[in-house]
């Protein structure tokens, strides 16, 4: 925190599309005249003492320095040796709580007209926990690891988001039916946690039923929080009731810093063909202002970009129209009032 009030944000523009999608965030920021100073670092895998590649340390020093980030996609180069940058990012900074709000925008047409949910996702141990080994021939074991800790705090975490942000409900989803210790202590969690918040509707569903009656009525659900693996899944189902990948936000929220990104990949097909759709980070990017308190710099770019979808004159080709990233990008900056 700087004494004139601004925010240095390490910004990693990644790859493939990533350093257009970015350059399209920091125009719209200058031109809102966000009190912003971006550090920009690279992230591609160096390899470390330990043979493995893995994030280079000027990245890892400028999170911890400024403790929010803005982050677009990142290519996982596939072969020995090579670990997810996405997964090391999330574990260096022990980012817990994957925050994905799905909410239908006016001239995106879906089959859904009145989603807007929010899946909070545990983000560091369950089915992801990386514990596997063979047993003998043929035969492997793979452990879903929980923690009443992690559990917690990422119960609490949902809370406190939905208090925050004028929500009514949180639904935990879980299986404890069939994993009874496993998903039976998440649960536990959740449950000790909503009798501290009497202020927000608690109730537990089964994650079956909710993908069933996700698809049926979103209108049913507000905030949902369930463990890793469901959250991966159902995070990206919700998504497609609001149009895809390419117009969904997200934030990674750890104790000690966040990281905001788009969860998209990085679309060589369309690499350096200023045909990308900036919309996922730039909304990423809104959340961060947001974290930030920067509420109306938040607003202000927000009604911009909604606006401009709205009008459906300049969309990209995802979105089945013929704007150009920088049309797109320029229409959103002469909105902003
Ligand atoms: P992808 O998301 O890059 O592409 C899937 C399809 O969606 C492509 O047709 C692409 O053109 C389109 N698309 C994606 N984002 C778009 C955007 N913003 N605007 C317009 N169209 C868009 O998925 P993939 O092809 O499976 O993965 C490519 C690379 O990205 C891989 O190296 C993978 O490891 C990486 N990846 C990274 C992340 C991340 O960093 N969060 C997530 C997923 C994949």
């Amino acid at each position: 925190q700087y004494s004139t009030g601004v925010r240095r944000v390490t910004l990693i523009p990644g790859h493939g599309i990533g350093p257009e999608i970015t350059v399209a965030v920091q125009k719209i920021f200058e031109a809102a005249k966000v009190p912003i100073e971006w550090d920009e670092v690279d992230v591609t895998a160096v390899r470390g003492p330990d043979g493995k590649f893995g994030i280079p340390q000027k990245a890892i020093d400028s999170v911890n320095e400024n403790k929010i980030g803005l982050k677009g996609p990142l290519m996982t180069p596939i072969g020995k040796g090579y670990r997810s940058l996405n997964l090391a990012l999330r574990k260096e900074f022990d980012l817990y709580a994957n925050v994905r709000p799905c909410k239908s925008l006016d001239g995106i047409k879906t089959l859904y007209d009145n989603v807007d949910v929010v899946t909070i996702r545990e983000n560091t141990e369950g089915e992801y926990s990386g514990i596997e080994h063979e047993i003998v021939d043929g035969v492997v074991q793979s452990i879903k690891l929980i923690t009443e800790e992690a559990s917690t705090r990422v119960a609490e975490f949902a809370f406190q988001f939905a208090r925050d942000n004028k929500r009514k409900k949180v639904t935990a989803v879980h299986k404890a039916n069939i994993m009874r210790m496993s998903d039976g202590l998440f649960l536990r969690c959740c449950r000790d946690l909503a009798t501290k918040y009497p202020d927000i509707k608690f109730e537990e569903r089964y994650l079956d039923t909710v993908c069933l009656n996700m698809v049926q009525d979103p209108s049913k659900f507000d905030v949902l929080v369930m463990p890793n693996l469901y959250g991966d899944i159902m995070s990206d189902m919700c998504s497609g009731l609001v149009g895809g990948l390419g117009l969904t936000p997200s934030g990674n929220i750890g104790k000690n810093g966040a990281l905001f990104e788009s969860v998209h990949g990085t679309a060589p097909d369309l690499a350096g063909k200023d045909m990308a759709n900036p919309t996922a980070l730039l909304l990423s990017s809104i959340m961060m202002l947001r974290h930030l308190q920067l509420n109306e710099h938040a607003d202000k770019i927000q009604n911009a970009c909604y606006a401009v979808l709205s009008e459906g004159k300049h969309l990209t080709g995802d979105l089945g129209g013929t704007g150009k990233c920088s049309e797109y990008t320029n229409a959103i900056i002469s909105k902003l009032n």
